[in-house]
């Protein structure tokens, strides 16, 4: 049976995104397959990038990187972006995970722990984790990664793209033959300058562009549809939905679909949402509640049980979280656990 709503995700559009980031920046590619692959599916998605030839993975919390782990058995490297904090040195240790290491307070919890293979990172201007390039440890045992991380990657022309990838290489002098990384999706188009020894994308792996909006160069990755439940005639000068938020100046068509707020589809769309039913990209009518949303079909043929695409290969991910006042990766893991994932293409290489 179909599901109401459903997350289809294409495994081989992700291969494709993996292999032209490969391509785009010319080095090696570490997924970032945090949030369970921005809602995706990180046991799916990083076994099928494992297959494509991704040997490094980062996730943001230790026990993202204990259920990665499980799932994908001993041979890769996987960073935890979070570092080592609140106990946490035990289990990294157990599940063979690396710690990126952000402050003093955590390379002590790490050295006291025994040490062993971790990451640095050097906070270059976005002020959020890391040590300040001046603050920086010298080389010690067990450091395999330098990294930093960019604040305006999706703005090629913002001047401190140039700042931090200079600020960056400085510090990263100071670790000779240690691994640097400081691309994420949208850093990886800034040129090959920016790529350094390994490169960090998520979104632009599960299609998102690297600059908020749609990219020819990345391919729709995942698709949430949803079934018609009703299709209703609404008169002119009735309303639909909650509060009355869309009022009838005409003849309307109606239908109700499967996905609300619950769902993941934004009750932030407002007036500004859509969707693609039978061909076309057709206008949400009134409020998102928690379990439907209505899409105007006039004049289109729909019947219930047909699906509706609130995105994916016919509405951009990127326009429709423009749409939501918001950005691609808050509309991929905002897609709930009410929504299974279905897989399209093989978990390892086919
Ligand atoms: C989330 C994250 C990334 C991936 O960012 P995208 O913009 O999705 O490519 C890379 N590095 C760090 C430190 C992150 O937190």
């Amino acid at each position: 049976m179909p599901s109401p709503a459903l997350l289809s995700v294409d495994l081989n559009a992700l291969a494709r995104n993996f292999h032209t980031l490969e391509a785009v920046t010319g080095a090696p590619v570490h997924p970032v397959v945090k949030a369970d692959a921005y809602g995706l599916g990180a046991k799916a998605c990083a076994t099928r990038l494992m297959a494509e030839g991704a040997r490094t993975f980062f996730v943001a919390r230790v026990d993202e990187g204990v259920t990665l782990r499980a799932a994908l058995g001993d041979a890769p490297t996987i960073y935890v972006l979070d570092g080592c904090h609140g106990g946490g040195a035990g289990v990294l240790k157990a599940a063979d995970l690396r710690p990126v290491l952000n402050q003093p307070r955590q390379m002590q919890a790490w050295a006291e722990a025994g040490g062993g293979a971790c990451g640095l990172q050097i906070d270059t201007g976005l002020n959020r984790l890391g040590f300040r390039p001046e603050d920086a440890p010298a080389p010690f045992e067990g450091l395999s990664l330098v990294m930093s991380h960019l604040a305006c990657a999706d703005e090629p022309d913002q001047p401190m793209n140039q700042r931090q990838r200079d600020a960056f290489a400085a510090a990263a002098a100071r670790y000779p033959g240690i691994t640097r990384s400081l691309a994420n999706s949208g850093g990886c188009f800034l040129g090959r300058d920016y790529s350094f020894d390994a490169v960090r994308p998520g979104v632009c792996l599960y299609g998102g562009g690297p600059q908020g909006r749609p990219d020819g160069r990345i391919a729709a990755v995942a698709t949430l549809t949803a079934e018609v439940l009703q299709v209703r005639d609404v008169k002119p000068e009735e309303s639909i939905g909650y509060s009355r938020g869309f009022l009838a100046d005409r003849p309307v068509r109606a239908a109700v679909i499967a996905a609300g707020y619950a769902d993941g589809v934004m009750r932030a769309y407002g007036q500004s949402g859509a969707a693609w039913i039978a061909g076309e990209i057709r206008p949400l009518l009134g409020r998102v509640s928690m379990d439907v949303c209505t899409i105007d079909v006039t004049g289109l043929e729909v019947t219930v049980g047909d699906r509706v695409e609130l995105f994916g290969a016919n509405r951009s991910l990127d326009e429709a979280a423009a749409a939501a006042g918001t950005i691609s990766y808050e509309l991929l893991t905002a897609v709930s656990n009410r929504v299974p994932r279905a897989y399209v293409g093989r978990y390892d290489r086919s």
